[in-house]
C-alpha cells in the first residue's frame, strides 16, 4: 500500500483549529449540525447529479444520513451515501477554506472581538468537529469512482491521506468518525444524538435515521420531507427558526420569516428569512445572495442570484414548480421564470420589512440597523425599487434623537417654504452632526439627514429626490436658507448683526485676498456660531463624495 501522505493546514484553516480546539464557544452541540449539514449537502448533490447521469446512483437507491453510535468506544460516525470526495477534494476541502471573507472574520477574532459571536456567525462547518474529538478520520468514495480515499487529523497542523481499502469503504459517500474526546462522551449516547437533531437538525431535506454500533436496526430520526411543502398552520415557530438555522448557517434568530406558494403564472413556494444579525461575509466585493435553489423538492443550485445583490442578506429556499429538473447552470443566468419569481420575492420582502415597521419597532430597527447599508444600494442600482425603499429606508438626522426618521417624516415637518430635503454626508452620524455647515439650519429649526453610510454618497445623488422635493448636501451651493423664515431673535443678538454694506466689503476684500485658492465667497444664511465654512460648487462632487473617489483611487 502507498503509505499516507501528510499535509499542512492552510495557515486560514490552523487558526480556526487552534480555536475549535481551545473550544472557546461553549455550545458543542453544534457541530453535529455541521456534519450533519455537509452530509445533506452531499446527497442532494448527487441526487441533482443523477437526474442527467442516472448510473451514479444504484436502482431505487433512497439517500439517508446515518448516525451510528458506539459508546463503548467512545466514538461517533456520521455517514451519507451522498456525492463523496476523491482524492484532491479531501486535501481541498478539508484543508483550506474556500469561503470569501474567512480571513476578515479571522482577522476580526484574534482583533479580541466576541468570539462567540462571530463563531455563531461564521457557521463553523467541519472543523468544529474538532471541539469534541481528538481524531478525525473522513472516508469517501466519490460517485462513479472506483477508488476511496481515507483522510485523518487530529486538528493539530496537519493531516493525513491515504487510499481506503475499498470493501470497507462506501459505494458512494463519505463517513466522518470522530474519536471523542473524553468530556465530550455523550455524544456517543443515543438520547443525546437524538435530543440535539431534534433541536437543529429536525427538516434537513434528507431523512437521518440512528443506529448503535453492532445493532442491525435502525431508529427513523427525521423523514427527510421538505418543510416548505407543509402547511403553514402546522408549521411552529420553533421548527421555522431550526429550519433558518440550517439554511442560512446562522445561530441567530430570524427577524422575518416569510413562507407563501405562488399560483399563477408560475407555480413556486418559497421560504426566506431576513436574519437579526449581520452575516460576516454581508460586505464582501462578491456581494453573493445565498437563497437556495429546488425544483420539486430537488436542490438545484445556492449559487443563483434570484434575488439583487442589494438583497443578499436574505437567506431561505425557492422551490419552483415549473423549471425542468435538467436545467443547466448556464440557463439559470437571466432565466426568465427566476427572474419573475426574483421579483415577487423582493417586493414581498420589502413589504413585510415595512409592515415590521408597524408591528415591532424594535425588530425593524434592529433590521433596518443591520441591513440598511446594503438595501440602499438599491436606491441607485435598481431605479424602479427606489419608492419602495424610501419607504422603508430609516435616516439619523438632526431631529431624531436616538429613534429613526423616515423621509415622510421628514416631508411631513418641512419648514415653511423649504423645498428641498437637506443632508450631510461624513464618515460617522456624530461627525456629520458636528459639521458647522449646520449652523443656519438648527437656527432656523430645519431638519438635516446625517448620512454616515459609505452607500450615502452614491445613491444621494442619482435619487431625483422625494415627493419631489430634491436632495441638496448642505455642503454644496447655496443653501437657499434664505427663503425659511428664522425664529425672531432677542433684541440683544440683532444689535450685534453687521450692516450689509460692511458684509459687502468683507466679502470683496477676502475674494481678492482669496482669489488663487477659492472660486467664490459669498454671505451665508447656514453659519451662525462659525465666521466662515468652505462649500463645494453647486455642480459636481460634494465634499464626502471628493473623500470617496481619492480614497477609491488612492
Ligand atoms: P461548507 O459546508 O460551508 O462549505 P464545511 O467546512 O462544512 O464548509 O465543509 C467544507 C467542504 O467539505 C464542503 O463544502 C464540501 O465540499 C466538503 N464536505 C464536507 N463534508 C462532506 C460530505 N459529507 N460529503 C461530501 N463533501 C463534504
Ligand atoms: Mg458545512
Amino acid at each position: 500500500d502507498a503509505p499516507a501522505e501528510s499535509h499542512a493546514f492552510q495557515a486560514e484553516v490552523s487558526r480556526l483549529l487552534h480555536l475549535m480546539v481551545h473550544s472557546v464557544y461553549s455550545n458543542k452541540d453544534i457541530f453535529l449540525r455541521e456534519l450533519v449539514s455537509n452530509a445533506a449537502d452531499a446527497c442532494e448533490k448527487l441526487r441533482w447529479r443523477a437526474i442527467a447521469e442516472p448510473a451514479l446512483i444504484g436502482d431505487g437507491e433512497r439517500f439517508e444520513i446515518v448516525i451510528e453510535a458506539d459508546p463503548a468506544a467512545r466514538r461517533l460516525t456520521i455517514a451519507d451515501n451522498g456525492i463523496g470526495m476523491d482524492r484532491d477534494e479531501l486535501v481541498a476541502n478539508l484543508g483550506t477554506i474556500a469561503r470569501s471573507g474567512t480571513k476578515a472574520f479571522l482577522d476580526e477574532l484574534s482583533d479580541g472581538a466576541q468570539p462567540s459571536n462571530l463563531i455563531g456567525q461564521f457557521g463553523v462547518g467541519f472543523y468544529s468537529a474538532f471541539m469534541v474529538a481528538a481524531r478525525v478520520r473522513v472516508t469517501s468514495r466519490k460517485a462513479g469512482s472506483a477508488e476511496a480515499w481515507t483522510w485523518t487529523s487530529d486538528g493539530r497542523g496537519r493531516f493525513e491521506i491515504e487510499p481506503a481499502a475499498l470493501p470497507g469503504a462506501p459505494a458512494h459517500g463519505t463517513r466522518v468518525v470522530l474519536e471523542l474526546l473524553e468530556d465530550a462522551a455523550t455524544y456517543a449516547e443515543e438520547a443525546t444524538i437524538e435530543r440535539i437533531v431534534r433541536e437543529y437538525s429536525a427538516h434537513i431535506p434528507v431523512p437521518i435515521a440512528f443506529a448503535t454500533a453492532g445493532e442491525a436496526e435502525r431508529k427513523a430520526l427525521t423523514d427527510g420531507s421538505a418543510l416548505w411543502v407543509k402547511p403553514k398552520s402546522e408549521i411552529t415557530k420553533e421548527e421555522y427558526a431550526e429550519f433558518y438555522g440550517n439554511v442560512s448557517g446562522q445561530w441567530d434568530q430570524p427577524a422575518l420569516t416569510l413562507h407563501y406558494k405562488a399560483e399563477g403564472r408560475h407555480e413556486y413556494s418559497v421560504l426566506v428569512f431576513v436574519p437579526s444579525m449581520k452575516p460576516f461575509d454581508l460586505f464582501d466585493p462578491a456581494r453573493k445572495g445565498r437563497v437556495k435553489l429546488y425544483v420539486r423538492r430537488v436542490f438545484i443550485s445556492d449559487e443563483v442570484e434570484i434575488l439583487p445583490a442589494w438583497a443578499r442578506f436574505v437567506r431561505g429556499v425557492v422551490d419552483s414548480e415549473d423549471l425542468p429538473l435538467n436545467i443547466s447552470r448556464e440557463m439559470l443566468q437571466k432565466n426568465p421564470v427566476l427572474e419573475a419569481i426574483g421579483k415577487n420575492v423582493t417586493t414581498k420582502v420589502l413589504t413585510e420589512i415595512g409592515k415590521l415597521a408597524d408591528t415591532d419597532k424594535d425588530s425593524f430597527e434592529k433590521v433596518w440597523g443591520a441591513f440598511g447599508p446594503v438595501i440602499k444600494e438599491g436606491l441607485y442600482e435598481d431605479p424602479e425599487r427606489r419608492d419602495d425603499i424610501f419607504k422603508i429606508a430609516r435616516f439619523k438626522t438632526t431631529r431624531s434623537g436616538d429613534g429613526w426618521r423616515s423621509l415622510a417624516d421628514y416631508v411631513k415637518d418641512l419648514k415653511e417654504n423649504q423645498t428641498r430635503i437637506y443632508y450631510v454626508t461624513a464618515d460617522t452620524a456624530e461627525r456629520a452632526a458636528a459639521s458647522p455647515h449646520l449652523e443656519g439650519f438648527r437656527k432656523r429649526d430645519v431638519e438635516v439627514l446625517l448620512l454616515s453610510d459609505p452607500v450615502d454618497a452614491f445613491w444621494v445623488r442619482s435619487a431625483l429626490g422625494y415627493e419631489g422635493k430634491p436632495f441638496q448636501s448642505i455642503t454644496q451651493g447655496a443653501a437657499d436658507l434664505d427663503a425659511i423664515p428664522e425664529p425672531a431673535k432677542p433684541e440683544a443678538d440683532k444689535a450685534d448683526e453687521a450692516p450689509a454694506a460692511d458684509v459687502a466689503a468683507l466679502v470683496a476684500h477676502l475674494k481678492t485676498v482669496l482669489e488663487a485658492e477659492v472660486a467664490d465667497v459669498r454671505p451665508s444664511a447656514r453659519l451662525d456660531e462659525s465666521p466662515a465654512c468652505l462649500v463645494a460648487p453647486d455642480f459636481g462632487p460634494d465634499k464626502q463624495f471628493e473623500k470617496i473617489i481619492a480614497r477609491h483611487q488612492g
